[in-house]
């Protein structure tokens, strides 16, 4: 069985200087890098390492390259892989993979595993199947479900792992399974559910209290009963809660607006030879809808054009014909200027 395995980036090369138009994710991933820099102080200082985070959003919107950034500005090195490498028909290859992968990063950490279109490995359980399909939905299931406990195990697992970080992506939020869904909806649901938690528990302290004639603090907790027994399950729901918690928070990668294609384009003009007469902001404004991957290929394509215009620095002329090249297409541009 051939074995697909992680690509390496011992350094990635990019940093947050790389990528533009999404400031907001920027800055929560920031704490992330504060940690690969120096887990051990995040170990003196008694704060919980930061576990995985799952990043979502349209095609193209810098998913893959904000995660090789929190490496490049770390230093770290990135294990890469997409969900669809852990696909397989065999039981126990896939989760053989997440191990193998987790296992490599933890020898080297800190580090960064990335999974891309984690929705490949992680999609929502159907429990749709049919007679004749039952043996091979049951195989499929198997290794999937195989695959992914496996996936949660090591993200469970990460407090002996110190040091590595998990990134998912995935443009499909909707397709995840719960399992891996919950903990990232968690911080939200945690405080709703903590809330009722506490009242729940105050009540329990109140009867508590009645029943063991005033008594407070420890001696109302440590009175006998099913009051006590329910406080006692909350504080483990709650910690299992919190646990759960810890594992894995989303960040939207939204696309870019007028200003986030602006800085985007700057980004990737940085690596041409652009006439000062150019105004990118024009372009910024007239282009809703694109992608960051779009604007790229956008400078990419208007320095194509300059050399085949055989000038000496990309102009307004070579821009606006790469915007036709890239919006209706090569040869329908021929067409029209021939
Ligand atoms: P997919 O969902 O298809 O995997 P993605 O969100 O991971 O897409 P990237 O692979 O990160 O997208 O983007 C492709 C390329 O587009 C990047 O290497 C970069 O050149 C450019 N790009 C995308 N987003 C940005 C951005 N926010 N800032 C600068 N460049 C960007």
């Amino acid at each position: 069985q051939s074995k697909p395995q992680a690509r390496v980036d011992g350094s990635t090369g990019v940093t947050f200087n790389d990528v533009a138009g999404i400031d907001e994710a920027v800055e929560e991933l920031q704490e992330l890098v504060r940690y690969l820099k120096n887990p051990e102080l995040f170990d003196k200082m008694g704060i919980k390492p930061p576990h995985g985070v799952l990043l979502e959003g349209p095609p193209g919107c810098g998913k893959t390259l904000v995660a090789k950034a929190i490496a490049g500005e770390a230093g770290v090195p990135f294990y890469q892989m997409a969900g669809s490498e852990f696909v397989e028909v065999l039981v126990g290859v896939g989760s053989a993979r997440i191990r193998d992968l987790f296992k490599r990063a933890k020898v080297n950490k800190p580090s960064v595993v990335f999974i891309d279109e984690i929705d490949a490995l992680a999609t929502r359980r159907q429990g749709i199947f049919s007679e004749s399909t039952n043996h091979l939905y049951n195989a499929a299931t198997q290794e999937r479900e195989t695959t992914l406990n496996q996936l949660l195990i090591e993200l469970d697992g990460f407090d002996t792992g110190k040091g590595v970080i998990f990134l998912g992506a995935t443009n499909r939020m909707d397709l995840l399974d719960p399992a891996l869904l919950r903990p990232g909806r968690f911080d939200r649901k945690y405080k709703r559910r903590m809330d009722k938690a506490q009242t729940a528990r105050g009540r329990e302290h109140r009867q508590a209290r009645g029943q063991a004639g005033g008594c407070s603090g420890a001696g109302g907790r440590r009175g006998s009963g099913q009051a006590g027994a329910r406080v006692k399950a909350g504080r483990v729901w709650r910690n299992c809660m919190a646990l759960q918690a810890e594992r894995a928070s989303e960040i939207r990668i939204r696309p870019p607006r007028a200003k986030g294609r602006l800085d985007i384009l700057k980004v990737h003009a940085r690596n041409v030879k652009l006439s000062p007469t150019v105004d990118l902001s024009c372009y910024a404004q007239n282009l809703p809808g694109w992608s960051g991957a779009k604007l790229a290929q956008l400078m990419q394509e208007a320095a194509l054009v300059a050399v085949r215009n055989k000038h000496e620095s990309v102009l307004q002329s070579d821009m606006d014909e790469a915007v036709d090249r890239l919006t209706i297409g090569p040869k329908r541009v021929g067409i029209e200027l021939g």
